[in-house]
Formats: structure tokens, C-alpha cells, sequence
């Protein structure tokens, strides 16, 4: 959008605030700059000149975690998205935005696999003593988190179907997904081939981009849209597959891949169950997080329903996003702290053992807060539950 377009898409505001209980940003700080209502004034006044853009102002729109709660709640259909990421674009081009050091190098580390991997080597080795006294509370927060990732392992570029084959479908990897949710992913590809799909890992893909058109990086983004084009084209897929509903919501907005863009979920929600495939019985409560970015694909109940016994339970205010917007768990952590606590206290009522996540970053918000917590809570992609259960497993859990 140019910022005549962006300015056009503010004016439709008519700041009645009915978006402001559903903004968590707001709910925790409860400072006008800091929802949707104040940021899209914000923006006017930047993009009208009435307002220079400061460190303050930038603050109050990083804040934002993306979660687009306030556009599901908005009567005037403000594209408030398309809004702040065409802002923080600008903002970008002019070198006022995404000035904090911490922002840019989550933002590398987090779309560079290889990178990350090494950078997270290299840092883990330093003594803790000597990373409090050089790194900052975001860095030192980056590298807790990085405890829980896998290293980088090599990837075929077609796992075979076990019995008939149905189909053929793709697996999109993500970036940081591969190092934080390499298990779910192994997972997808031994289901995927339990139920006769063959899988093809198109080995030059890349980041979606997501993480950068959201920083106001859209040309960063574009470059990663062009190459996973190139990567995808030509496959003979019935549907590209993903496993983090974050990066799935990207892709689809990319609209010219020629294939379709699924959740892995919704994938094989839609598919006919072959009957001589037999889930174990799991007879205890098992919580469920919707993540924001996957609000409009509730297929993760239904698909679920299909392990004996089950019962499914909705994490209390499953429509306020848990804090792991974007780069926002590192980058804001004491808002990514306080929107996660009551999902935590909600967890300990349960008495559940296991949560399920489809997206990556709030999964690993999720995991660390329930260690922080002293919590026996598991989470698990939904995926890898699926798998976990299925009757003739005979691969390792986790
Ligand atoms: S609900 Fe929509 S129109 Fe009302 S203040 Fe929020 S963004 Fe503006
Ligand atoms: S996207 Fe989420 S955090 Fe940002 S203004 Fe809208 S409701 Fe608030």
C-alpha cells in the first residue's frame, strides 16, 4: 500500500473502540498508544505529518504482537494489518523502525536455520555468569529458549507411503519450526506415510517471509516468497503442508503458489480415515490452544476426536493471544509473561498433562512457562499426538 493507501485505510476508523477489550497489548498495559484504537491514531498522525515518529511512538507499534484480534472484532472492517505492516515499512525504509539491535538479530537468527543453529551453539557454550554480564534480558532470553531446540538434521526429498499409495503432498519445513518443531515434523511425515501419502521435501525452500513483512521488511519477504515459489513449483502435489500455523497463514496470503496451502491438520481432516489405520485410546483431558493464526481452520477437534477416549479441552480465553506474537516473546517479554500467566493458572487447574500447539513460537512460550512453573505438562503439536496413538507405532515418542 503507498502511504496515501495506508492513510485512506486509517480514515476508515471511526475510533468507537470496540476493538479495545479484545487487544491483549491494551489489556496488559492499558495505555490508549497501546491498542488498536491509538496505534491506528498513531499512524495517521505519522503518515499525515502531524506527528514525527520517536522512539516512543515505535515502541507503542512493536508492541503490537499481530495477533489481528482487533479486525475480527472491528464493524468498519479496518485492514489493520495491511495498516501497521505498511507502516513499520515505511518506517523501515526511512532506518526509524526496527532500530532496537534485539529486534534485527531475532529477526535474522530467527528466519537462518543454519545460522541460529550456530549462533545457539556458540552462545551456550559461554558461562551463564559471563552471557548476564554482556547480553542483554532479550538476548539472555533468546538463548534460554534455545535449550529447547533440536539440531539441524538432512532431509530427504521424498519419504515413501507405507501400503497403497494415496497421493503425493509437500512438506513446507519453515525455518525456525525446523530446529523448535523438528519432532512435529518427523511426526507429519511418518503419519502422512502411515496413511498412504507420499511426502517430497523440496530441498531449496526457505523462510515464509512472515516474520519480515510483519518488521516492515516486505522486500526481505518477497525475496523469501520468490524463492519458495521456485521451490515448490513443478512438484506434482495434491496440496503443500505445513505445520505451524504462522507460517501457513503467510503462505496463503503469497496467492500465486499453484498449489493449495494447508495445515497439516485441516489436511487430513479433510481426507477420508482408512479403516484399517487404529488409534490408541488415550482416556484423560487433554487441553487445546488455538492459535491466533489459526482461528478460521478449526479442524484440529474433529481430526483429534478420532483417538478413542479423548477429551478435548479449550484453554480458557483461547481467543486472547498468549504473548508469542512474532518476535514479541523475545523482543516484549515481560507483555508475553503477563498475557501468558493465566493460561498458565488455567493449566494447573486442568490437571492435564498435555497441551497441544499448532504454532511454533507459542509452543515454545508455552513449554518454557509451564518449566518456570514446575508444571508436568507436556506440549505437543497436534500431529504428534495423532501419531504417538496410532496403534502400529513403533517409533519413539517426543
Ligand atoms: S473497532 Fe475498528 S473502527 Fe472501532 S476503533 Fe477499533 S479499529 Fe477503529
Ligand atoms: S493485532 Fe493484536 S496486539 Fe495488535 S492492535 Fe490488534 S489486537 Fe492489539
Amino acid at each position: 500500500m503507498t502511504p496515501k493507501q495506508l492513510l485512506q485505510e486509517s480514515d476508515l476508523c471511526v475510533k468507537c473502540g470496540l476493538c479495545l477489550p479484545h487487544c491483549p497489548t491494551y489489556r496488559i498495559r492499558q495505555d490508549e498508544g497501546d491498542s488498536p484504537r491509538g496505534r491506528i491514531a498513531l499512524m495517521q498522525a505519522l503518515l499525515s505529518g502531524q506527528l514525527e515518529s520517536t522512539p516512543q511512538l515505535q515502541a507503542h507499534l512493536n508492541r503490537c504482537l499481530g495477533c489481528r484480534a482487533c479486525e475480527r472484532a472491528c464493524p468498519s472492517a479496518v485492514k489493520y494489518s495491511k495498516l501497521i505492516d505498511g507502516v513499520r515499512a515505511i518506517g523501515y525504509q526511512q532506518g526509524d523502525n526496527m532500530g532496537q539491535w534485539a529486534r534485527k538479530i531475532a529477526l535474522k537468527l530467527a528466519s537462518k536455520p543454519t545460522l541460529l543453529s550456530m549462533g545457539i551453539r556458540f552462545l551456550q557454550c559461554l558461562p551463564r555468569h559471563y552471557l548476564q554480564k554482556v547480553c542483554g534480558q532479550n538476548l539472555q532470553r533468546l538463548i534460554a529458549f534455545s535449550f529447547n531446540l533440536s539440531r539441524l538434521i538432512a532431509w530427504q526429498t521424498t519419504y515413501s507411503p507405507m501400503g497403497e499409495k494415496v497421493g503425493r503432498v509437500a512438506l513446507f519445513l519453515g525455518c525456525m519450526s525446523q530446529l523448535s518443531d523438528q519432532a512435529a515434523l518427523l511426526s507429519a511425515i511418518r503419519l502422512l506415510n502411515r496413511l498412504g501419502w507420499e511426502v517430497v521435501v523440496p530441498p531449496k525452500q526457505g523462510c515464509c517471509g512472515a516474520l519480515y513483512q510483519h518488521a516492515g521488511d516486505p522486500i526481505s519477504a518477497h525475496e523469501f516468497q520468490a524463492q519458495n515459489r521456485t521451490a515448490f513449483a513443478g512438484q506434482s502435489v495434491t496440496a503443500v503442508l505445513t505445520i505451524a500455523s504462522g507460517c501457513g497463514a503467510h503462505l496463503k496470503e503469497y496467492g500465486d503458489l499453484s498449489v493449495a496451502i494447508y495445515d497439516v491438520s485441516d489436511f487430513l481432516n479433510r481426507q477420508p480415515w482408512p479403516l484399517q489405520v487404529k488409534l490408541k485410546s488415550l482416556p484423560q483431558p487433554v487441553m487445546v490452544h488455538d492459535a491466533c493464526s489459526l482461528r478460521t481452520a478449526d479442524a484440529v477437534y474433529p481430526l483429534l476426536r478420532q483417538i478413542p477416549d479423548i477429551t478435548l479441552i479449550p484453554l480458557p480465553e483461547n481467543t486472547l493471544c498468549c504473548g508469542a506474537g512474532g518476535i514479541n516473546l523475545v523482543t516484549e517479554p515481560q507483555i508475553a509473561d503477563a498475557l501468558l500467566a493465566p493460561k498458565l493458572t488455567a493449566l494447573r487447574a486442568s490437571k492435564a498433562t498435555i497441551l497441544l500447539s499448532s504454532n511454533t513460537s507459542c509452543a515454545l512460550h508455552f513449554a518454557a512457562g509451564i518449566r518456570k512453573a514446575g508444571l508436568n505438562i507436556e506440549v505437543l503439536h497436534p500431529i504428534q499426538l495423532l501419531e504417538r496413538q496410532l496403534l502400529d507405532n513403533d517409533h519413539p515418542t517426543g
